[in-house]
């Protein structure tokens, strides 16, 4: 017999960061109301305390580059953006990991803010016959 549960966070999953990001061109993650940690993406629990006591986390509008460099050697997934910009940025204590496009690396400071763009691929079909989103986001200097 197979059992029906519902979860209260059962929208706090890696489909409904992906969701956001396709339809609302945002990053979103949790934020535990127990002990106050952030995560992104949401997990249906907090990955400090357990806690299921969640609520939904809208990053904020722009971040700042903790850490950036630029790759000139890549692996070959990455090979045609060859040279470009990775970074660190932290939103108001979500540190993420990006690619800053449409940048002069000369640009780049640490401190500097970044917003972040989204972008939503068309279907990809794999091998397998099942298609699949492809949403995709990164950095851009604020105000270029
Ligand atoms: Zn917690």
């Amino acid at each position: 017999m197979q059992r029906h549960t519902s979860s209260p966070n059962e929208n706090f999953t890696i489909q409904s960061f992906f969701d956001a990001l396709r339809n609302q061109g945002i990053l979103i993650g949790a934020l535990c109301n127990r002990c106050g940690w952030k995560m992104l993406p949401p997990r249906p629990a907090c990955t400090k305390c357990f806690s299921t006591e969640l609520q939904r986390l809208q990053l904020p509008k722009s971040g700042k580059v903790i850490s950036f460099s630029e790759v000139h050697v890549s692996s070959d997934a990455f090979s045609r953006y060859v040279p470009y910009i990775v970074a660190i940025a932290d939103f108001d204590g979500i540190r993420i990991p990006g690619m800053i496009k449409n940048a002069n690396v000369k640009k780049v400071r640490v401190g500097a803010l970044v917003e972040v763009r989204t972008k939503a691929l068309s279907k990809i079909s794999g091998a397998d016959g099942l298609s699949q989103d492809g949403p995709e986001y990164w950095f851009e200097l604020a105000g270029e």
